[in-house]
């Protein structure tokens, strides 16, 4: 029943055989020479970079609102206190390198900053930084333009986020043991607080840290406690059934349609920026 001939030859209407084959080894080459830097130019290179580094952190972060117990518990109560984040309010966007993250108050959106992290620890532990800057703006009304309110909200965020947990303390080379916790989460509250254009100098900037320091220290809601990362696990039936396509500002998603969301990123300005 097959004729000879239509088997060993391709109908009229098959795509040339050599066309995917071109296409595979056309984009090989690309890849080749975007990897080498060899035949492109220096901002395509960093171009395919970025993009790279946004797709990798869009993943880790799909992945911790999924799974991260931390994460998850923070959504779920700030969801309770009627301030449900939608996963396009988290942003992975290229930002400059000493940052690891943002809060925009104005948006309720957070940026995660793509390339800059070093684990998805890290990526966890920032999340739930901004996630306790987000939960502090919906619950208790927050005004960023006053240094008492930032100052409590940097302490809480600190000692809540994993951000001065033992092993990323080391990693920064602060290797005192005694009270370290509470001395890396004041350095960072500090940090931060200076950074506040609000905010005259260091000086004043560790002054109010220290005179919000107890109530906003002790202060752990929504947790029970400072939440123990050390237990890690992955939460059993995450709560999958949203369409990561789906979404009001555009990411990098697989499976979807790769646009740049950097350009509604500009539209993000006063952003506290943590690092
Ligand atoms: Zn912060």
């Amino acid at each position: 029943m097959n004729d000879k001939d239509e088997t060993s030859c391709p109908s009229a209407s098959s795509p040339p055989p050599t066309q995917d084959t071109n296409s595979a080894f056309a984009r090989w080459r690309r890849k080749v020479a975007l990897v080498t830097g060899l035949g492109v130019t220096e901002e395509e290179r960093l171009q395919d970079l970025q993009m790279h580094h946004t797709r990798h952190c869009e993943k880790t972060k799909e992945y911790l609102m999924n799974y991260s117990p931390a994460v998850v518990f923070m959504l779920k109560h700030l969801k309770l206190s009627g301030c449900d984040v939608p996963r396009s309010n988290v942003l992975c966007a290229p930002c400059d390198l000493t940052r690891a993250g943002g809060y925009s108050p104005e948006h309720g959106a957070i940026v995660l900053c793509a390339g800059h992290f070093f684990s998805q620890t890290h990526m966890e532990h920032t999340l739930v930084h901004e996630l306790v800057h987000l939960y502090d703006h919906c619950k208790f009304k927050v005004d960023w333009n006053n240094l008492r309110h930032h100052a409590c909200s940097e302490i809480r965020a600190n000692n809540l986020s994993g951000d001065c947990r033992y092993t990323r303390e080391l990693r920064r080379g602060f290797v005192a043991f005694s009270k370290q916790h509470q001395a890396c989460v004041r350095r960072r509250a500090a940090e931060s607080v200076a950074a506040n254009p609000a905010c005259p100098d260091a000086a004043t900037a560790e002054r109010v840290v220290n005179e919000v320091w107890d109530s906003c220290f002790n202060d752990t809601r929504p947790f029970d406690e400072v939440f123990d990362y050390s237990h890690y696990a992955r939460v059993e039936s995450p709560d999958t059934s949203f369409d990561t396509c789906n979404i009001t500002i555009d990411i990098l998603a697989d499976g979807c349609a790769p646009r740049l969301h950097t350009i509604r990123l500009m539209g993000l300005y006063n952003i506290d920026w943590d690092n």
